[in-house]
């Protein structure tokens, strides 16, 4: 990038970071401690912004990295924020909803000092949806004495969320693959799809490409994959999967892993899942033309260095799932301004802003341009 040596050494470190102890009493009567953690990378631009993760993998290093995407990706698509990221060590779906409410309200409460809609917007990432956003909210507004629906995004609708906020990721996604199947000459209609993971982000990304025309010949849950050369019922997939039930349960295709997945022929490969799941020793196998990165950081750089080699067109991830923290930008100008938008507003401006940032020409570009 040829960054600047100052600023190099000053982004290379987080700006603060918090580690928060959460003990919850668990519906049998004896209490877990938790492990919680908030970090904010960087705040130049703004209020640092971004997601809250409960998974049982949680660490301080992995909410740093994220944290420090989070200052990339907000940059590079232009909005006023800098970089943060939130997290818990658990698994979510080990806990009741009672649980899972108390450990969310704990977690809210002790990492209070450092939130607030002008100082850092935590929003829902995995394992985190707008029931914990609500939760989360509630708690913040509790303690101030009134409510603050700016203070978190990705929150239900009736208490200040937007319109499209949802989907917005999934819609990002399939809003710059556009831009580079454009950029190949590819035509939509000749497009297969082929995405790993079908949580809020892969199953809303297989939805609207489907809408838009192209075939999703595959996809894929934590349980495994399905496969169907000929495009698959992505509309039924997606009810049944609402319900709980694994995509594979479906007879609509054949069966096969999540790393068989990966290496299916396709125009476009959409890892959607977890982070480091194309790596040096799986890359070669990849068979894809492009491949959108809807995940944070779902490619090693050993696999980023031989794909390259291989001249597949990766859309990184900063960019290919900046939709999220855009809609989640659009929501807190409303609720700051207390002030709402349409859904087709929403759709427009996220498609102006995405855009616009997959034609902007890089820094070296600029540099090359002017001289
Ligand atoms: N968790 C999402 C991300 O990683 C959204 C962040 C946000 O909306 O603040 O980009």
């Amino acid at each position: 990038m040829n960054l600047e040596t100052n600023l190099r050494e000053r982004l290379k470190t987080p700006q603060r970071s918090l580690i928060v102890a959460l003990p919850i009493r668990m519906d049998d009567g004896h209490v877990r401690v938790f492990q919680g953690y908030r970090v904010q990378h960087d705040s130049a631009r703004g209020p640092s912004k971004g997601g809250l993760r409960y998974h049982q993998d949680v660490a301080l290093g992995e909410v740093a990295a994220l944290a420090m995407w989070m200052t990339w990706k907000t940059a590079l698509v232009g909005l006023p924020y800098g970089g943060a990221k939130g997290g818990i060590q658990v698994n979510p779906h080990m806990l009741s909803l009672s649980e899972l409410e108390r450990l969310t309200r704990r977690y809210a409460a002790e990492i209070f000092p450092l939130i607030g809609p002008d100082k850092d917007i935590p929003s829902p990432d995995i394992g985190t949806n707008q029931q914990v956003m609500a939760w989360f909210m509630d708690t913040y507004s509790q303690q101030v004495g009134f409510s603050v629906p700016g203070a978190v995004t990705g929150k239900p609708l009736a208490i200040g969320g937007s319109l499209g906020r949802e989907e917005a990721t999934g819609r990002g996604v399939v809003n710059v693959t556009i831009e580079a199947l454009r950029h190949k000459g590819i035509d939509l209609e000749d497009t297969s799809v082929v995405i790993q993971g079908f949580g809020n982000v892969g199953s809303h990304t297989a939805k609207i490409f489907d809408e838009a025309g192209a075939r999703v010949i595959g996809i894929s849950d934590v349980t495994g994959g399905v496969f169907n050369p000929k495009g698959l019922p992505i509309d039924a997939i997606f009810q049944h999967h609402r319900l709980g039930l694994p995509v594979q349960d479906m007879k609509v295709g054949d069966h096969l892993t999540n790393d068989e997945l990966l290496a299916l022929d396709c125009t476009v490969l959409i890892p959607a899942a977890l982070s480091e799941q194309i790596t040096g020793k799986n890359a070669e196998r990849l068979r894809c033309r492009i491949l959108a990165e809807a995940a944070n950081g779902p490619t090693t750089l050993e696999a980023d260095a031989i794909l390259n080699d291989r001249d597949v067109f990766i859309i990184p991830d900063i960019l290919a799932n900046s939709g999220g923290v855009i809609v989640s930008y659009f929501e807190w100008v409303q609720d700051v301004q207390h002030f709402f938008w349409n859904e087709r507003d929403i759709q427009q401006r996220l498609h102006e802003l995405i855009t616009h940032a997959f034609h902007r020409p890089s820094l070296a570009e600029r540099e090359e341009i002017s001289r």
